[in-house]
């Protein structure tokens, strides 16, 4: 449709009006001559036709073009930016212009009305996963609670345990709320980076002891490759501790038993790069680009069964965006996974 208007411009109206009025012009001249009024003449005519077509082309051509911008004008205020609406106004071919900017204008609106529909989409999604996830340990303590009352309590080979029970399900409501609580943080810039250098390889050593147990209990042994080349960095070292947990924890969570998780760094020009690598379970492709979703979990009743809340992933790229920094993955089913991430360098 709109490309239609184009044809219409102000100049080409004008001109078939102007060849209309210089044809009148001939006809009536011709018409003058057949009644012995007038005496033929091809000089007279042609002189007349052109001044016939250029006095009413120049007419018509001001007069549509100030009836364009009263009509559009008024309507071309309200998508366009105030800076654009003098150089409007001055365009030699509005009609042109304001083709343009509309299907501009259509298609912003359109990729606008795209991101609301997906943020929607993303928000009832949300809510309904936080209720289902807060839901399946709250009815478990309640079955606990409730056998318990019933005599549970009195029945020395079952109270203690279905406590226990209890106490871990609770455990695992206050670390989605704390994961959430964390996201949501982050997205409206509530937690502020404290920037400092540090050494990367001592923070890694760090979170390897922190999670060597873990480790040792399926037999995954933690390397670290050159882990006494000092790298230095300019990053918040509590958060990038926290992104190098979660990786680390994931490549114990779904590694395979006595297998490895080792870390690499790459040095970049600027940067570093460090890989998180295991031989475990690996991801399919279809998965990769949603791994980072928030609550996003492949299988999960091995996340839970580990105690994966399905956000850490989430948080670990939103840490590493408000460094203005990338994290990769590659992965191969059955074989293992990597992730890596860049910093800058001290
Ligand atoms: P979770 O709490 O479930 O571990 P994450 O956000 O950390 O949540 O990870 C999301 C999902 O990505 C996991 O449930 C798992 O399916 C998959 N995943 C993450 N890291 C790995 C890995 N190293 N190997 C295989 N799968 C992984």
């Amino acid at each position: 449709m709109l490309m239609k208007i184009e044809i219409f411009t102000p100049n080409r109206i004008s001109i078939i009006i102007g060849t209309f009025a210089a044809l009148l012009l001939v006809l009536l001249e011709v018409f003058l001559a057949w009644l012995g009024l007038y005496k033929w003449s091809y000089s007279i005519v042609f002189v007349s036709a052109s001044v016939g077509f250029i006095f009413v082309y120049i007419i018509s051509y001001l007069l549509l073009n100030k009836l364009l911008i009263n009509k559009i004008f008024p309507l071309y205020k309200i998508i366009s930016e105030p800076k654009n609406e003098q150089s409007f106004k001055k365009s030699l071919n509005i009609l042109k212009k304001a083709n343009v900017d509309v299907a501009n204008w259509v298609v912003q609106k359109n990729q606008e009305i795209d991101r609301l529909k997906k943020n929607e989409k993303f928000r009832r999604e949300f809510l309904s996963n936080v209720s289902h996830e807060l839901k399946t340990p709250l009815f478990s303590i309640q079955g606990y609670i409730t056998t318990l009352l019933e005599g549970g309590l009195e029945d020395e080979s079952i109270n203690r345990k279905f406590l226990e029970k209890a106490d871990k399900n609770i455990n695992r409501m206050i670390s989605i709320i704390q994961d959430l609580e964390t996201i949501s943080k982050i997205e409206n810039n509530e937690i502020e980076l404290h920037y400092e250098n540090f050494e990367i390889t001592s923070l890694i050593k760090e979170i390897f002891e922190m999670l060597e147990t873990k480790a040792a209990k399926r037999g995954i042994k933690l390397f670290l490759i050159n882990p006494s080349k000092p790298y230095f960095v300019h990053a918040d070292r509590q958060r990038i501790a926290d992104v190098l947990y979660n990786l680390v924890l994931n490549s114990i969570n779904y590694g395979k038993d006595n297998g490895h998780t080792t870390i690499y760094i790459h040095d970049l020009n600027e940067k570093i790069l460090v890989e998180v690598s295991d031989n475990g379970i690996g991801i399919e492709e279809k998965y990769l680009e949603r791994i980072f979703e928030r609550f996003f979990r492949i299988d999960k009743s091995r996340s839970r069964d580990s105690g994966g809340t399905g956000l850490g992933l989430s948080i670990v790229k939103h840490i590493l965006e408000s460094h203005q920094q990338n994290i990769y993955v590659k992965s191969t089913y059955g074989v293992g996974s990597s992730f890596s991430f860049t910093l800058n360098k001290a």
